[in-house]
């Protein structure tokens, strides 16, 4: 704290990100990171981008890697924003589309950082009820005024709803933006893309951290109708003309086109959690339907924060929430076959199992 600050600074309740501690031999399954390493070929595009040309700055609007976002996903450029990360991009749709007259609406149980956002840009919010399988209830969407944010599948639950869910949502609320936040939705969940033909409420953001194995890069981006695309166009060149490096645009567009890698890690990951679930289950946890990279489980005789803890104290990382309905749970991200061994010998030994 210093006098030097503004009102708004000190009325922020800044996000925590997992932390990213240097343990020697230490499993890190906090922050959903891939076990698996991103595509060869990303990081020889990223190693051949490094010569002289950084001295000039990028392509403000990252043509490149826009057209192969387009291609990829079967739309047009026009209908691609890309940003310095999804937090970014998400930054800019709650100040671009976001910010309406009646208060944000989002789940109750969800990305932590959508009210840090609300609270930064000066967005009213109201959360709507997960049901009491941890849920989110589209329903509890309807009937309000406000803009809409899902994290699709949500997290930290790691549950998703179906595309078809998603097509009456955007239909039902075709008065207001909606951002759906498809983080995770390459390790099993619908995307809704091909929704944004029909809905040009419809804004879909999605990440190179978590599927492509790229979160040191910081690439995301958003798909959306073209006037969507331009109001987040408008905010990004009104705060930074520049947000992804030479470097990054490089590394993400051979990212983008090496789908054999993609695949391969994917359904790993995928494979992994099943095995994951079924050990948690084996020593007594309630383990989540989950359709992400991380599980989201509880051990009815065991705190989430002690258990936590305990792990931590053997060198393995899980990341714990506070707050109501969460604070039972361990948010479990899905590694590597020898890393999952490893918690599940520390958590055994914790049980007493
Ligand atoms: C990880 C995550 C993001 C942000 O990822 P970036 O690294 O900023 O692209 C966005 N939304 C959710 C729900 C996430 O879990």
């Amino acid at each position: 704290m210093s006098r030097y600050w503004s009102e708004l600074a000190r009325g922020l309740s800044p996000y925590v990100p997992g932390e990213q501690p240097k343990i020697p031999g230490l499993v890190k399954l906090n922050t959903n990171e891939s076990p698996f390493g991103p595509s060869p070929r990303a990081l020889d595009a990223i190693r051949a981008a490094a010569t002289d040309s950084l001295r000039l700055y990028p392509d403000p609007q990252s043509t490149r890697l826009r057209e192969a976002l387009a291609r990829y996903h079967d739309v047009a450029p026009e209908n691609v924003f890309v940003g310095n990360g999804s937090d970014e991009v998400l930054a800019h749709a709650f100040v671009a589309l976001l910010k309406q007259g009646a208060p944000v609406l989002f789940p109750d149980v969800t990305y932590a950082f959508y009210p840090v956002y609300c609270r930064l840009f000066g967005l009213a919010y109201e959360t709507v009820p997960v049901d009491d399988d941890m849920r989110v209830d589209p329903a509890g969407f309807l009937g309000r005024g406000g803009a809409i944010v899902i994290a699709n599948p949500n997290a930290p639950t790691g549950m998703a709803l179906s595309r078809a869910a998603i097509a009456k949502l955007l239909a039902d609320r075709s008065d207001a933006p909606v951002v759906i936040d498809e983080a995770y939705v390459d390790f099993g969940a619908e995307s809704v893309v091909p929704l944004v033909r029909d809905h040009p409420n419809l804004l879909v953001v999605q990440t190179f951290s978590k599927s492509r194995a790229l979160a040191g890069l910081r690439v995301g981006y958003a798909i959306g109708n073209a006037g969507l695309v331009e109001g987040l166009a408008r905010v990004k060149d009104s705060f930074n003309s520049y947000p992804l490096g030479r470097p990054a645009e490089a590394g993400a567009v051979a990212a983008i086109e090496d789908a054999p890698h993609f695949q391969r890690t994917r359904l790993a990951v995928i494979a992994n959690r099943a095995s994951l679930a079924t050990s948690l289950e084996g020593l007594g946890f309630e383990v989540l339907p989950s359709s992400a990279n991380f599980v989201f489980a509880r051990h009815p005789g065991h705190q989430g924060k002690a258990l936590a803890s305990a792990l931590r104290d053997r060198a393995v990382l899980v990341r714990h929430f506070e707050g109501p309905r969460v604070d039972d749970y361990l948010r479990i991200t899905v590694g590597s076959v020898s890393e999952l061994v490893r918690l599940t010998e520390a958590l055994a030994e914790i049980i007493g199992a």
